[in-house]
């Protein structure tokens, strides 16, 4: 479906067209309509759906026609980085009206709070921002709201897994209950549906039925003991040469730790997680998707919703919690068309996890031998659910 098909405000086609969109994605096609029908909606979409665009079009298109000097939507999400994204994209689709649009993101420098409230203040149109800093403008007392129509919570999942959801009803009580409002989450667990019965009134819904990994993506796994894995990562990277490779681990503190392990080994590796200033942070992305930085390490939710394509390999250091999130991951690689490679860790409690992940793609994963110099690895049994030692999970008493 082509972009003209929806009749645009002409300054909006222009700038969709100045961005080289063509035509509509599946998401796009089916979300616009609704949101520009004026009903609340449920996705479930992925990034690199072009979900970013389904919600923002309908939303700048109505806006363009009722020009507005207060604030008219609010986008909630979990993490700087897509504040940032979604402000880049808004400032392209804005280029040709005058939309005002505003990322609030936090930073520790008090002149970057001050432009955020005077945003608040000056009745910004659209405001992008993260669940916390948005309560310490809240909390601030000046924030009045009574002219939002649009209110959009994006990776939904995302901010629950982050621990966001009281803040999310809390900001609820700060906007008119007269509004218009849209969920995005990449995932559709239960607490994502008792979250939508708060916020959403009679929900339109759509689904994107999960993609299954491409062709293109070489899969393997090694079952490993977690003291060998830091070997193993050496042992594959000394295999071949890598352009750019994504380690994903499961918590921000491994991050830190594999990252000093890497460099010590004289790996171009950085790791990118929530201790980081700001501008640290883009300064790694940077770097990686520039190629002069060989190897990103970093936590799902970091990683989630950031735009970087060309990965040669993506190893995923520690199982993903949700079956959903391996083939999100191992995305990253082999995008149009081309090859790449994903490797997964298997440990030995959890095996059962793997399984769950094989049942949703639909078929075995190979599972190769590890090197015989990083000692015996655990066998495979992945029905039997192995406890993690308490010494391991608690650290010792
Ligand atoms: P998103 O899923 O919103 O993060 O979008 C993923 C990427 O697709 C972004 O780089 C967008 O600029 C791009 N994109 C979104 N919609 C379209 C479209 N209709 N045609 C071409 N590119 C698009």
């Amino acid at each position: 479906m082509n972009f003209t098909e929806f009749n645009f405000e002409p300054s909006l086609q222009s700038s969709i067209e100045s961005m080289g969109y063509e035509n509509a994605t599946p998401i796009q096609e089916k979300a616009i309509p609704i949101i520009l029908a004026g009903k609340d909606l449920i996705a479930c979409a992925q990034t690199g759906t072009g979900k970013t665009a389904a919600f923002l079009l309908p939303i700048l298109h109505k806006l363009s026609l009722t020009p507005s000097d207060f604030t008219n939507t609010l986008i909630v999400v979990p993490t700087r980085e897509l504040a940032l994204q979604i402000d880049q994209a808004l400032q392209g689709f804005t280029y040709f009206s005058g939309i005002s649009t505003m990322a609030i993101y936090g930073g520790s420098d008090g002149m970057v709070f001050q432009k955020e409230k005077k945003a608040f203040l000056e009745g910004t149109n659209i405001i992008i921002a993260t669940p916390g800093r948005l309560i310490a403008h809240l909390n601030m007392g000046y924030v009045k709201l009574p002219h939002l129509k649009h209110f959009i919570l994006d990776e939904a999942d995302r901010m629950l897994d982050m621990g966001f959801f009281e803040d999310i009803t809390k900001i609820i009580t700060h906007i008119p209950k007269d509004r218009q409002s849209l969920m995005f989450s990449a995932t559709m667990p239960h607490k994502i549906r008792t979250l939508a019965n708060q916020l959403l009134k009679n929900p339109e819904e759509i689904s994107l039925s999960i993609s299954k990994p491409a062709a293109g993506i070489t899969q393997s796994a090694y079952l490993v003991f977690d003291h060998q894995k830091n070997k193993l990562i050496k042992h594959i990277l000394s295999q071949k040469e890598y352009s750019s490779v994504i380690i994903f681990v499961s918590t921000k503190i491994k991050v830190k730790t594999l990252e000093v392990e890497l460099q010590r080994e004289r790996f171009k590796a950085k790791a990118i997680h929530s201790d980081l200033e700001q501008s640290e942070r883009e300064e790694v992305l940077r770097n990686f998707k520039n190629k002069s930085l060989q190897i990103l390490v970093a936590t799902d939710i970091l990683s989630r919703g950031i735009d970087i394509e060309d990965i040669g390999l993506v190893i995923n250091y520690d199982i993903p919690n949700d079956a959903e999130d391996y083939v999100h991951r191992i995305g990253r690689t082999a995008r149009a068309e081309s090859k790449g490679e994903a490797i997964t860790f298997i440990n030995d409690f959890k095996q059962f996890k793997f399984l769950d992940i094989e049942n949703l793609i639909g078929y075995e994963v190979n599972k190769l031998p590890l090197p015989e110099k990083l000692g015996v690895a655990p066998t495979y049994n992945p029905k039997k659910i192995v406890e993690k030692p308490f010494t391991k999970r608690y650290g010792k008493r």
